[in-house]
């Protein structure tokens, strides 16, 4: 019973799929003992010039019997099992040692940045900003050669400890960059007061970029109003060489997508940013 007047309905079914969501979470906390998680990279291209300008870090879960796994298949079992604080600390620590072995070990291209999705969650939980200057100093990072992906409609409800967060990684020199922009949550009075590098233009967006003009002309609005709000913009989602073209063409700073490349591992990551291998 739901109370005045409500009832719901537990079916045998779900009784199946909760258990099945309960079994995940206790393998997915497994997995983050045994170090079953894996960060590929994105390459984010700087549309001006046809460089890697950064990647996108995204975890996978390199499951013992059911192969690569995307987040798709158990952010949700994180989230409701009260894991992704701790998932999203070990992809913070993961990439910041990699960042850190790729710094002293190649030549990365100037302003080269690896982004980090962070959960809101991770940033509603107090010490993110601690917790983050601690593995920046372990491993000699700057902050700047990170980025932190927070989702716009995080932005919207953000509360206290968000705004704290938000200052101190700021103040760290961590950028932020607005994720999923133009997904449904804008509001354009918090656009201004926002402390945010970037902001990634959704790939829904970015789509339909060839197909209609009135597409392209929506975005050529969200571009100005990301611009007028003095940030940088990134497209994600590019999937055909005429897409990057037009976003080039509206001064979309960055992009990234298949058309670039998947996300790929470390490995090969580093063979980008060697030039052994060619976008
Ligand atoms: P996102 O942040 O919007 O990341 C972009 C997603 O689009 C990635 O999916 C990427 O593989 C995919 N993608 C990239 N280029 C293209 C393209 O050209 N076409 C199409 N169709 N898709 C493209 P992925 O890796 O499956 O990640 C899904 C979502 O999971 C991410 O969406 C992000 O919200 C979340 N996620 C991934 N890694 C992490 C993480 O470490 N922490 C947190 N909190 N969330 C993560
Ligand atoms: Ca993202
Ligand atoms: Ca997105």
């Amino acid at each position: 019973s739901e109370g005045k007047g409500g009832v719901s309905i537990f079916t045998p079914a779900m009784h199946q799929a909760a258990r099945e969501r309960m079994h995940l979470v206790s393998e997915l906390r497994r997995a983050l003992a045994a170090d079953q998680l894996e960060a590929f990279y994105q390459p984010i291209v700087d549309l001006r010039t046809d460089r890697v300008a950064g990647a996108e870090a995204l975890v996978r879960w390199r499951h013992p019997e059911r192969g690569l796994l995307a987040p798709d298949a158990f952010l949700d079992a994180a989230e409701e099992g009260g894991l992704m604080v701790e998932l999203g600390r070990w992809m913070l620590g993961n990439v910041v040692g990699q960042v850190g072995r790729w710094t002293r070990e190649l030549e990365l291209p100037e302003n080269f940045r690896v982004h980090v999705n962070i959960s809101p969650s991770e940033l509603r939980h107090g010490d993110l900003a601690a917790f983050a200057t601690r593995l920046l100093q372990e491993q000699g990072v700057e902050g700047w050669r990170l980025t932190l992906e927070i989702t716009e409609s995080l932005l919207v409800t953000r509360g206290d400890v968000v705004d704290r967060n938000m200052e101190a990684l700021r103040a760290i020199g961590i950028p932020l960059e607005i994720d999923d922009f133009g997904t449904g949550y804008s509001s354009i009075s918090y656009l201004q007061s926002l402390p945010a590098e970037n902001a990634k233009i959704d790939r829904s967006l970015t789509q339909g970029l060839l197909v209609e003009d009135q597409q392209r002309q929506f975005v050529s609005a969200i571009l100005d109003l990301i611009h007028t709000a003095g940030m940088g913009a990134v497209a994600e989602g590019v999937e055909e060489r005429g897409q990057a073209d037009l976003l080039r063409s509206l001064r979309c700073e960055y992009a990234q997508g298949y058309y670039f490349s998947r996300p790929v591992p470390a490995e090969t990551m580093r063979e980008y940013l060697t030039g052994a291998r060619q976008l």
